[in-house]
């Protein structure tokens, strides 16, 4: 046998026993007539421990042993002298009595540690050494676990899982597609799916009634963040429901996705209207870990000679509870913070309800004390309480003002990873106008159906009409969302032609979803998860990148196999395709 045991599940009761291990080195020590390595694999780390004066040649080579060799050690599990509380096999070590080094290393570019000291570049060059350390094995078993709960999980509702195909036509999700040049079939493209929304759609049609698949997906859109070129969904879709089946439906996936990971029960799933997210959280993908609602103050704050809000179109602010304390410089980096682009705040007023009762305000000399404690009342602020108040646009101050809440949900310690606030956002537009071309967007998809009654609104007041579209939104994170979907081919081609499709362009990009409408389409809807995320937020962490084993940069590059790259001379023509000339 290679190995009797792996390197995280000897305990005292195993003493005297027999045992032969094999992993790398992940540190030795030279103690005199002592030498220990800690021994490291997938499962743990256990001491193995060489006496000089017991066998001086063995403890000699185990001295020689660096860092990162792979190694296999056979020896007698002993009981330790000095016990290591932190580690789950700290009772017990092995005393040697054979070492085989299998595999030398070099030195490593970073320490193989929880803490490394490799910066983020370095590490996704050499990822495969990253992905020796304890955090990404952490980050990677969540992941599968999560994958088989949700196979476990869907299989038990009926759920069967099915493949779509990567080579396919352009799908609308709204971002750039990757194509891939075909060999065969001159000057013509593949484009890889952007989801497999009409796949799913067409599984329906063809009576498969519940589906679903954990299924990459490939959008080229500009870089942000912890955005992937490549990202895996847990896609999803059902037969004969309306949006409060697949809401229960997906909301209990959620629940036994978390309890069984994480052992978290989740609250209950409050629902929310687009509209109100916006109006009260300036998103709609609003974080209910705390509350410090926005409050519209408009009508209040007019009519005082103060210029800047006299003349803006919205006002409205939070109360940041407990913050009247802040400095001058507090403020003044919370003003920076709104100034940003990013936010595109031009200015922040403040508010300070001192313990006193008094109040400070830049704005003193327009509203006396009093009369600002009572156009403030809405905010409820209490002495001790700061009121900080944006003005301009309704739309991006709604946003900004949606910013500055999480800043001081950030500040004030409000965001923790080990609280869940579930919630559905329903009801959004169905339209968004585009600013600079003034084209209607489909805010999901042109797939989903509008609400009840909504119908004739397509045509008359478009941007009126709401959509039967849903988002599951955990923490402020977008985990998923879907549609009930259009089933018919009138209403399809009333949201075509919303979205100034011609017929001809709709019949040749969607023709074969129009005419499978033609031929009994049950009415279906269903939801997509962003699987990376839902991992990352499982876990209580930010970036999607740990969950990732081979991620690409925000960039888009693949820092470990060099891509995107150039490709042969021979392939270049093979494809007709043709460099691009610099010299022109
Ligand atoms: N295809 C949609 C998406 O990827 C999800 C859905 O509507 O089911 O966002």
């Amino acid at each position: 046998m290679f190995r009797t045991n792996n390197c995280g599940e000897l305990r005292s009761r195993n003493t005297g026993e027999k045992v032969t291990l094999a992993g790398w080195v992940k540190r030795s020590r030279n103690l005199g007539g002592m030498t220990f390595i800690d021994l490291r694999d997938r499962y743990g780390v256990t001491q193995i421990a060489f006496n000089m004066e017991v066998n001086a040649e063995l403890c000699e080579k185990a001295r020689k042993t660096g860092r990162e060799f792979v190694i296999q050690v056979s020896g007698e599990v002993m009981e330790r002298s000095s016990k290591n509380k932190d580690l789950p096999t700290g009772d017990i070590e092995i005393k040697a009595e054979s070492l085989e080094i299998l595999s030398a290393s070099e030195t490593p570019p970073f320490t193989i540690e929880n803490d490394t000291d490799g910066g983020e570049e370095l590490r996704m060059k050499y990822r495969y050494l990253d992905l020796r350390r304890d955090p990404l094995q952490r980050s990677l078993a969540l992941r599968h676990k999560l994958a088989l709960e949700t196979r476990k999980f869907l299989d038990e509702q009926g759920f069967l899982e099915i493949e779509t195909p990567y080579l396919i036509k352009s799908t609308p999700e709204g971002a750039r597609d990757f194509v891939v040049p075909s060999r065969m079939h001159e000057n013509q493209f593949y484009a890889l799916p952007q989801s497999p929304q009409i796949f799913k759609q067409l599984l329906m049609v063809s009576g498969y009634d519940k589906y679903f698949q954990i299924v990459r997906c490939f959008r080229d859109e500009d870089l942000r963040a912890d955005r992937q070129p490549e990202f895996t969904q847990i896609d999803c879709e059902m037969s004969f429901v309306e949006r409060e089946d697949v809401l229960q439906t997906f909301e209990k996936l959620a629940r036994h996705l978390l309890s069984s990971t994480i052992e978290v029960e989740l609250p209950e799933f409050k629902r929310m209207p687009y509209a109100e997210a916006m109006e009260k959280y300036g998103s709609d993908k609003p974080d209910l870990r705390f509350n410090m609602p926005i409050h519209d103050l408009t009508s209040e704050m007019k009519g005082a000679d103060f210029k800047v809000f006299d003349n803006a179109p919205y006002i409205a602010g939070i109360n940041a509870s407990g913050c009247a304390g802040y400095s001058r410089k507090d403020l003044d980096k919370l003003t920076d913070f709104v100034k940003r682009p990013q936010i595109g705040a031009k200015g922040m007023v403040w508010v300070k309800y001192n313990e006193d009762g008094s109040i400070k305000s830049a704005i003193d000399k327009f509203y006396g004390q009093d009369d600002l404690r009572e156009r403030l009342a809405k905010t409820n602020a209490q002495p001790g309480d700061l009121v900080l108040i944006l003005s301009g646009d309704k739309k991006p101050m709604q946003k900004a003002l949606g910013e500055l809440r999480l800043e001081m949900g950030n500040r004030l310690n409000l965001r923790k990873p080990d609280d869940f606030a579930p919630l559905w956002v329903v009801d959004f537009p169905m339209f968004e106008r585009d600013d600079e071309t003034g084209q209607l967007h489909a805010m999901h998809h042109p797939f989903t159906s509008p609400v009840a009654g909504h119908e004739s609104l397509l045509r008359s007041e478009p941007e009126k009409a709401l959509a039967n579209a849903y988002d599951m939104v955990i923490n402020g994170v977008e985990i998923g969302g879907g549609s009930i979907r259009i089933h018919d081919r009138d209403t399809q081609k009333t949201v075509f032609e919303a979205l100034n499709f011609t017929d001809d362009e709709a019949q040749k990009q969607f023709g074969f979803l129009m005419d499978a409408f033609k031929y009994g389409a049950p009415p279906h809807g269903g939801i997509a998860f962003g699987f990376d995320r839902l991992a990352a937020l499982t876990a209580g962490k930010d970036s999607i990148r740990d969950f990732i084993a081979f991620p690409k940069n925000n960039a888009g590059r693949d820092l470990m196999i060099d891509s995107p790259a150039t490709i042969a001379h021979e392939q270049w023509n093979e494809l007709r395709l043709k460099p691009i000339d610099d010299e022109k």
